[in-house]
């Protein structure tokens, strides 16, 4: 039993996630959306961001949305930066870690094409 992460607290994983994910997202945005890493990590500690996430999460209804596999720990992506701060629930989806890390691999390689 390796899996220890409590899915009941919200901020297990954030940091592990702001790392991995945050450089991740920086690298794929654009130089039109000029926002900078400092901030995207302020705006995941915010009651806002916490509330988005969570109601994603309640969404997903333990299931990875994309591979649709149980998942005790889903991380919220986003499908579009240009809500950011006023995200529409279709913005954000809950996905395990490894269509997560698939996802952001996905958009990386798509900005080089
Ligand atoms: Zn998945
Ligand atoms: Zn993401």
């Amino acid at each position: 039993m390796t899996d220890d992460e409590d899915p009941e607290e919200p901020f297990v994983g954030l940091a592990d996630a702001i790392n991995r994910v945050g450089k991740q997202i920086i690298s794929s945005l654009s130089p039109r959306e000029h926002f900078v890493p400092e901030d995207y990590v302020d705006y995941l500690l915010t009651p806002h961001w916490r509330d988005v996430r969570q109601r994603a999460i309640k969404r997903a209804n333990g299931f990875c949305r994309k591979c649709r596999k149980p998942s005790r720990y889903l991380e919220v992506h986003h499908l579009t930066y240009h809500r950011i701060g006023a995200e529409l629930e279709s913005d954000v989806i809950a996905i395990c870690r490894q269509c997560h890390d698939l996802e952001h691999l996905e958009q990386r390689r798509k900005k080089r094409l």
